[in-house]
């Protein structure tokens, strides 16, 4: 069958081949036929090393498809049945789980070092025990997740992370309060989402902050009270707030010059909310004395903040009800020989989120 697959860590094109077999399938597993996957700065990141991965992969991990065979033991599934793939599966009895906080169970990452293709040349790893640029992958059946016949594949798979972790941010981490002031630093697919979680929360103020001019015309689309250009943003912080700073800022780049940045647009006593995945050996600076005196509470949201299949049954519920665009975040779609255009309106800023349709 066909996937797209990286053969090295640092390259920058994708090689679609059709002598990929997806493996691994057998008691707890599910076959799935992919149907749309969305391409995720994570991706990106993985490829470049940013993130770490083992290569050869095949990238994509925001994906939605039928069951094709389901695996003994494997229980809620059945062939023909439509999910979408949940790249951190929760087990549901370790301490996360049982917290309540299955975005931080690791039992989905005990897979990562267990190869999800093959071909004739060897061994195929798939990015983040996913991999979904693809025809087909099996994985663990916790990471197929039922999907209501209302939703289409392309909507599914962006609720799978990008939509998921931003509205996530601004809803279960931050819990942006009505009235409030809020900027987001970065203004793809995730911060699109973060946008428009803090309008359902009722935020007087958005700023959005993108260099990309297309992003932040969508920004207002979505939102956004005001677009600015991160050269702008000091002045946007003085004129809006009265130099104090913004009662909410979110960082979706996963940079430490722009995660700084965030800090420094906050004002005494607000909210950081980092939702960028950022690499091991890029470090953030605080004084001890800022981090004390200014009293800015820093929150990290990994995939939402919050329990993961309930965010998804709230975006779904958003959705349907016309409260949140998802529609309107898909603004390219290629096939899957067509993945490095994808690639490509990635990195120029020009996609908001890019389906691949398989
Ligand atoms: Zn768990
Ligand atoms: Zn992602």
């Amino acid at each position: 069958m066909r996937a797209a697959v990286l053969h090295e860590i640092g390259q920058e094109k994708l090689e679609v081949l059709d002598d990929v077999e997806a493996v691994g399938f057998g008691p707890g597993k599910v076959r799935i036929r992919v149907r749309a996957t969305g391409l995720c700065h994570s991706d990106v990141s993985a490829m470049s090393g940013v993130l770490p991965q083992p290569a050869p992969f095949v990238p994509g991990h925001e994906g939605a498809g039928e069951v094709l065979d389901v695996g003994d033991g494997v229980t809620g599934l059945a062939r023909g049945q439509r999910v979408l793939l949940c790249w951190l599966p929760a087990c549901g009895s370790c301490p996360s789980c049982r917290r309540g906080q299955t975005q931080l169970c690791l039992a989905g990452f005990m897979n990562a070092g267990t190869p999800n293709f093959r071909r004739p040349g060897g061994d195929v790893f798939g990015f983040a025990g996913t991999g979904t640029f693809t025809e087909e992958v099996v994985v663990d059946a916790g990471c197929a997740v039922p999907i209501p016949d209302d939703v289409p594949f392309d909507i599914a798979a962006l609720i799978g992370c990008g939509v998921t972790t931003g509205l996530g941010a601004a809803i279960n981490t931050a819990g942006v309060e009505a009235g409030s002031s809020v900027a987001v630093i970065g203004c793809g697919g995730v911060g699109i989402s973060a946008i428009q979680g803090a309008r359902l929360q009722g935020a007087a103020q958005i700023v959005a902050v993108d260099p990309v001019e297309s992003r932040r015309e969508a920004a207002l689309r979505f939102g956004a009270t005001e677009a600015v250009a991160p050269e702008a943003l000091a002045d946007a912080k003085q004129r809006i707030t009265g130099g104090e700073g913004f009662d909410y800022v979110f960082e979706v780049v996963g940079r430490s010059a722009t995660a700084r940045t965030a800090y420094e647009t906050t004002r005494r006593g607000g909210t950081l909310c980092v939702v960028g995945a950022g690499a091991l050996d890029d470090f953030l600076q605080l004084n001890m004395f800022e981090l004390f005196f200014d009293e800015k509470r820093i929150l990290p949201s990994m995939y939402g903040g919050g329990d993961v299949l309930r965010s998804y049954e709230r975006a779904i519920a958003l959705w349907r009800a016309g409260r949140i665009d998802l529609e309107s975040l898909i603004t390219h779609r290629v096939p899957l020989a067509g993945v490095n255009e994808a690639l490509e309106q990635m990195r120029t800023g020009a996609a908001l989120r890019t389906c691949i349709e398989i």
